[in-house]
């Protein structure tokens, strides 16, 4: 009996380490594009300089990019792997948005956060067909929130329960195909009284092509990312979306 509890532990213990060791392993290698800039008031910088040095802690290598340009230049896209982007209230040329969605139909990741993905390109539209979201408003500026599990299975969100933000609570137009990770549930303002009660989409994931598309809507600013679920799921996204172009290459074999 003894040793069926030891063997029943050992066999836990493995399993823990496996689902653990899929989530940290599994940026190891794979070449990312850390694209920043555009508005400064989402603090673009600071924000990269929290998760660069995380990705490479996971054996990521990460160029960075403070141009728009980086979208146009073709042997880069084609090499790799993931983009994550935080540029907010920029415009993309007609190049660098078919060079943008170009890799990322071919099987390039794309994930990123708040307005640096969700608001980064207001006049192009398949660039947001592309997110599957645009930010509309936030209605009541910065306030206190609840972000509430809506998957608990998916890797992503599995194991994490609702929490709380002090941050903008975004207010998007989402497309009904995403796969929805979390949400919020808005209170009316008194310039928008008709949002009570309005169920919105937090964080998400999507296709586009053979790539993976992950969004979450929190972190306004830098320091946002020090709420530990926040960060979590950003992480979580990230290590998800960088996976897309093994799973396109693994699928044509
Ligand atoms: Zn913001």
């Amino acid at each position: 009996m003894k040793r069926l509890v030891r063997l029943l532990v050992a066999v836990c213990m493995m399993c823990a380490f496996g689902q653990v060791l899929a989530q940290t392993t599994s940026l190891e290698g794979k070449k990312v594009l850390f694209v920043y800039g555009g508005w400064e008031g989402h603090e673009p910088r600071q924000c990269m300089e929290i998760l660069k040095p995380w990705l490479e802690s996971q054996g990521a290598n990460v160029v960075l990019s403070s141009s728009l340009d980086s979208y146009t230049d073709e042997a880069l896209m084609s090499s790799l792997d993931l983009i994550i982007q935080t540029w907010t209230m920029g415009h993309l040329t007609a190049g660098q948005e078919s060079g943008l969605t170009k890799a990322v139909r071919g099987g390039v990741g794309l994930a990123g956060w708040h307005g640096g993905l969700g608001d980064a390109f207001r006049g192009n539209t398949e660039y947001q067909f592309m997110v599957g979201g645009q930010w509309v408003a936030h209605p009541g500026g910065i306030i206190d929130y609840k972000v509430d599990i809506k998957d608990k299975k998916d890797p992503v969100t599995k194991g994490l329960k609702s929490f709380h933000m002090k941050s903008e609570q975004y207010y998007m137009h989402v497309d009904p195909s995403v796969k929805v990770l979390a949400t919020t549930t808005f209170h009316s303002q008194p310039e928008s009284p008709w949002i009570e009660g309005v169920v919105m989409p937090v964080v998400w994931k999507k296709h586009y092509g053979k790539g993976r598309v992950f969004y979450s809507s929190l972190c306004h600013s830098a320091s946002d990312f020090s709420v530990d679920e926040a960060l979590e799921i950003m992480k979580r996204g990230i290590a998800w979306a960088a996976l897309s172009r093994q799973q396109a290459k693994e699928k044509e074999e």
